[in-house]
Order: structure tokens, then C-alpha cells, then sequence
């Protein structure tokens, strides 16, 4: 078995800009033709699908309920970090990276992370161009706060709803695309298997969940975005879609499972039921 996170070659703050400088592009002509499967309809799936879409791919998107609104990012509350900087308060894209790497015990890919850091403010502008309602301050610019234990004012928010305006904020970008054509959706669809030719994800098999139908779809590439799994715990207020149906699939089919010592269940405190559950 060999692990390798094709992490791009180059020092740590460049290695993603480079890799996209230098990576394969599709002729436009051509991304018609190619079929992208994304499972999973919360802030990562909605809106992976939305971009993918808007580049001219052909995508089709499943989730479990009968809408995309009901993916489980709706209960987020906290906020989302980013990097601009507002306060003056000394924040930068290194501070941010650092502060991620140790929140996350270490564990974390620092490439991956470096490039969170690098995008966050993007992502902010993103949002707000979709419609999110970040706070604001009393002169109407977008206020942040200290979140998490860190020491500058990061965080965006749209007071405790935050994952709620974000996910309308993509399932709105979902929808345009839907709209147009170039993402088809698929509710109330469970994914049961991951369909695997010659190594490489090919397809996905579901169940309709209105008329018990197994059905079958072809893609070129399969986005797995089917969220956490908290409900393996036995003490968790996640909704009941987060069990890792579609993780534990794709991990029987060959795919790696990092960290399960390092989960987020919600509520964040709860009684310590026995040793395994710390
Ligand atoms: C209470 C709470 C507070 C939080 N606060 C913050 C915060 O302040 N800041 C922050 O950054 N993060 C926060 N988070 C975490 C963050 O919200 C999540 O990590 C993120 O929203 C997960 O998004 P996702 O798209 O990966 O998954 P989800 O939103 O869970 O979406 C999963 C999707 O996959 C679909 N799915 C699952 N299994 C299958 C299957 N077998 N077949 C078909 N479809 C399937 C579901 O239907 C759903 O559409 C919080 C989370 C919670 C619960």
C-alpha cells in the first residue's frame, strides 16, 4: 500500500500556485464531454458542483434529502476565517496557516492548508458576491471577531447562522447553474456503491429513495462530499445523514481513511460516555 497525497513539488507557498500555472487545462470545446459526479449538496458539494458547472463541465449532483438546503453545513454557526486583514491587528497568510496546522493537532497536510490560507480572502468575496449577509460594523464594512482561541479578528459571520447564509449562498450559485443546464440534481438519492474501473472512480450506484429504485450514473470523475460521520458516535446532535454511509463505501472500494482519532462530533461538549469517547 502506498500513500501519496500528490502534494505538488517547490517551497511550501508556492507550490499550489505553481501547480495551477502548470497544470493540463481542458480545451473549453471539450469539457461538454466530460461528466463529473459530485455526492453531497452541503458548502463543499453545492458548491463544488456550482464552479465546475460555471466552467462549462457536465455535472450531476446527489444528496440524501429532498433538498440541497438540508445538508448538515446548515447547523455551522461559528464563522469562516480569512486573511484580509480588516483590524490591522497583524494578521497574514503565514499567521493563518500557523494557526490552522496547530489547531489541527499537526495532523493536517501543511500544503493543503498553506493554500486555505492563501484563497481565504477569495473565498470571502466569493460569498459576499453570492449574497451572504456577513456582519457588518456601524460604517457597513464586513466586521470580524476573534474565534477559536486566535490571537488577531479573523472570522467572518452572519451572527450564529453563518453555515446557514453560506449554504443559501451556494445553493444559490447551484441553482443558476441548474438553471442553465450544465448541473442536473438529483434528490433524494443515496449513494450505495462506488462504481471503480481500472483504478479510477467511474460511476456511483443509488438508491431512489421515493420509489426504492437502484440506478446507475457514469462520470468521468466522482467528487465524493458527503460531510462527517458523527453519527457513528453514540452521543451526537449531527443530523442523521452524517453517518459515513458514502465514506465507508468509497473506503471498501480502495480509497484511504486518515485521522478517526481526530473527529468533530457535535454538540462539541458532551458527557464522557466511556473510554473510547474522550
Ligand atoms: C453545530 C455546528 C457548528 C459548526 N461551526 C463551524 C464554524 O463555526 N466554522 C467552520 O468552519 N465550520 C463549522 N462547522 C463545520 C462545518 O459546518 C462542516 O464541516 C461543513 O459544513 C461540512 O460541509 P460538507 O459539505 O462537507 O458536508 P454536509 O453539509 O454534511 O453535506 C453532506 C452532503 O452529503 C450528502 N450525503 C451523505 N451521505 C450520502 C450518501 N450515502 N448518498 C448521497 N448523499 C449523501 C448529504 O445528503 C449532504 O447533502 C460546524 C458544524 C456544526 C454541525
Amino acid at each position: 500500500m502506498k500513500l501519496d497525497s500528490k502534494i505538488p513539488e517547490g517551497p511550501l507557498a508556492e507550490k499550489w500556485t505553481n501547480y495551477k500555472s502548470n497544470q493540463d487545462l481542458v480545451n473549453p470545446a471539450n469539457k461538454r464531454k466530460i461528466d463529473i459526479i459530485v455526492v453531497g449538496t452541503g458548502l463543499a458539494g453545492a458548491s463544488a458542483a456550482a464552479s465546475l458547472g460555471e466552467l462549462g463541465f457536465n455535472v450531476k449532483i446527489f444528496c440524501i434529502q429532498d433538498s440541497p438546503r438540508r445538508a448538515h453545513s446548515i447547523a455551522a454557526q461559528g464563522g469562516i476565517n480569512a486573511t484580509k486583514n480588516y483590524p490591522n491587528d497583524g494578521d497574514s497568510t503565514y499567521r493563518l496557516f500557523y494557526d490552522t496546522v496547530k489547531g489541527g493537532d499537526y495532523r493536517a497536510r501543511e500544503a493543503n492548508v498553506y493554500r486555505l490560507a492563501e484563497v481565504s480572502s477569495n473565498i470571502i468575496d466569493q460569498c459576499v458576491a453570492q449574497g451572504v449577509p456577513f456582519a457588518r460594523d456601524y460604517g457597513g464594512l464586513l466586521d470580524n471577531r476573534s474565534f477559536g482561541g486566535a490571537l488577531v479578528s479573523r472570522t467572518f459571520y452572519a451572527r450564529g447562522q453563518t453555515g446557514q447564509q453560506l449554504l443559501l449562498g451556494a445553493y444559490g450559485a447551484l441553482s443558476k447553474e441548474i438553471h442553465k443546464g450544465s448541473v442536473e440534481l438529483f434528490t433524494r438519492r443515496e449513494m450505495m456503491d462506488l462504481v471503480v474501473i481500472d483504478g479510477k472512480a467511474r460511476g456511483i450506484i443509488t438508491r431512489n429513495l421515493i420509489n426504492g429504485e437502484l440506478e446507475k450514473h457514469f462520470g468521468h470523475a466522482v467528487v465524493i462530499a458527503t460531510g462527517g460521520y458523527g453519527n457513528a458516535f453514540f452521543l451526537s446532535t449531527m443530523a442523521m445523514t452524517s453517518n459515513g454511509s458514502a465514506a465507508w463505501q468509497v473506503y471498501k472500494k480502495g480509497a484511504f481513511f486518515g485521522n478517526p482519532n481526530f473527529t468533530q462530533i457535535h454538540p462539541t461538549c458532551i458527557p464522557v460516555p466511556g473510554a473510547p469517547q474522550t
